[in-house]
């Protein structure tokens, strides 16, 4: 089957593409216009491109184009939109390039409800008509993983998720 997987850091990456790298046919997408600044967001491309054991996988570069955010704290519905925004390009990307599938790398990290994240997933996968991996990629060890993965790989594993904390906490 081929795969859309979305992926927003290779700290997260390398974990979900060491539990299902080997069951599809598996191409990234690299669709966060959330992270800021510029830097920060190419410093997280680049290094998704050189992992190592994914080395000759295709990754392609989503939108740069952003919305609006309603103000709120991490986890709330600041980060449903955002999450809704970024995975609708993923599902849409997804039919339009023959895909069967798409998944997220999101849920791997406890910051992230699976649950809200799994929601979106399927109304974007009946929205499109591209089948969705329902996920929770934390489980099993998956979130130790890329502690793991990343202090053998020497990554990189930013201390925030994507909005600059003056946003999330304005003082
Ligand atoms: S914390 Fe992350 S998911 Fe939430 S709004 Fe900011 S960039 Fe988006």
């Amino acid at each position: 089957m081929r795969m859309l997987l979305h992926a927003c850091c290779c700290s997260c990456f390398s974990s979900v593409f060491e539990q299902i790298g080997g069951s599809y046919d598996l191409t990234v997408y690299f669709c966060n216009p959330n992270i800021k600044p510029d830097k920060e967001y190419a410093r997280r491309l680049e290094e998704l491109k050189n992992y190592p054991p994914s080395m000759g996988i295709k990754i392609v570069e989503g939108t740069r184009n952003f919305i609006e955010l309603p103000y709120g704290p991490e986890g709330g519905e600041r980060c449903r939109v955002c999450i809704g925004y970024r995975l609708n390009e993923v599902a849409k990307y997804s039919k339009e390039n023959g895909f069967d599938i798409f998944a997220t790398t999101l849920t791997v990290s406890p910051h992230k409800n699976s649950e809200m994240i799994n929601g979106l997933g399927q109304v974007l996968s009946r929205k499109y008509g591209v089948e969705y991996l329902l996920s929770n990629f934390k489980k099993k060890n998956g979130y130790l993983r890329t502690v793991e993965l990343s202090k053998q790989y020497g990554l990189y594993r930013q201390n925030y998720c994507g909005c600059t904390p003056k946003e999330i906490h304005p003082s």
